[in-house]
């Protein structure tokens, strides 16, 4: 509307120009001439509406902010819960019969590392593994921290094999990395939950996130800083195991 307004105005005083010069000879542009009230007609229209346009933009950005905001973490600055499921279900729903896995990955004895070292190097090291994780993301809009010290990855059109690669490699590269913040020397591991399915709807992408959410769950159970992927022969271990 900005645009449409700028463009306009210009317009109009050029063709002025051009009616001073050629069609009025007797009278400047500014004492006016023939076309003098038209001049005023169009300053008017044009105040009018560059007001209206710019409470319209400003508005516009308001809610681009306010949005930004309610959508991401501040600490990590990734997105939320709600902000990554949003995504995901954008992605189903594009994407009907893609083969997606999703990853939930969950710190390990993480209340320790606040215990020991404050909850400011607690705060530094999660920035750190969100840097991690995100440069494995190939979208970053599907890589989120859904709780304290818990993120999931979403990988779209990935199959098993591959996610667990991807998993493999993030936990090698948190369980190799010695981080040095403040002179301490901090270290500390994750354990990653897959599972992998050909995605319908809302409902298939909620049991998803559900079964991944198992899987990290056994990883932790069988000694934690690892990787396990959800399917029958897990959930018949679990199921033997309580
Ligand atoms: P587990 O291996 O079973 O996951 O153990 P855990 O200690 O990681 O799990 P638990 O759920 O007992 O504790 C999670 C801890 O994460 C507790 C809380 O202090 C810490 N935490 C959650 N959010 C934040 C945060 O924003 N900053 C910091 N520094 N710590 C956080
Ligand atoms: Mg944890
Ligand atoms: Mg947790």
């Amino acid at each position: 509307m900005v645009a449409i307004g700028l463009v306009f105005h210009a317009f109009f005083f050029l063709s002025r120009i051009f009616l001073t010069f050629y069609l009025d000879d007797n009278k400047t542009l500014l004492e006016g001439g023939s076309g003098s009230t038209w001049v005023m007609l169009e300053i008017s229209v044009f105040i009018f509406w560059s007001t209206i346009s710019f409470a319209m933009l400003t508005n516009l950005v308001l809610q681009n902010n306010l949005k930004k905001l309610a959508d991401r973490d501040p600490l990590t600055n990734l997105l939320n819960r709600r902000a990554v499921f949003e995504e995901c279900q954008k992605l189903v729903e594009e994407e009907k019969g893609t083969s997606i896995s999703v990853l939930v990955l969950d710190l390990d004895y993480f209340k320790q590392i606040n215990d020991n070292y404050g909850h400011a190097i607690g705060d530094k090291a999660l920035q750190h593994f969100a840097q991690i994780v995100s440069e494995e993301a190939p979208l970053k809009n599907l890589f989120g921290r859904t709780g304290g010290e818990e993120f999931i990855l979403a990988l779209p059109n990935s199959d098993v094999q591959q996610a667990e690669r991807k998993a493999n490699y993030i936990c090698d590269k948190v369980r190799n990395t010695l981080l040095v913040i403040d002179e301490q020397e901090i270290h500390f591991t994750v354990s990653i939950g897959i599972a992998n399915a050909t995605l319908k709807n809302s409902a298939d992408l909620r049991k998803l996130i559900n079964d991944a959410d198992k899987a990290m769950y056994s990883a932790k159970r069988n000694g934690r800083d690892q990787v396990a992927v959800y399917n029958v022969e897990l959930v018949f271990n679990e199921l033997h195991k309580t």
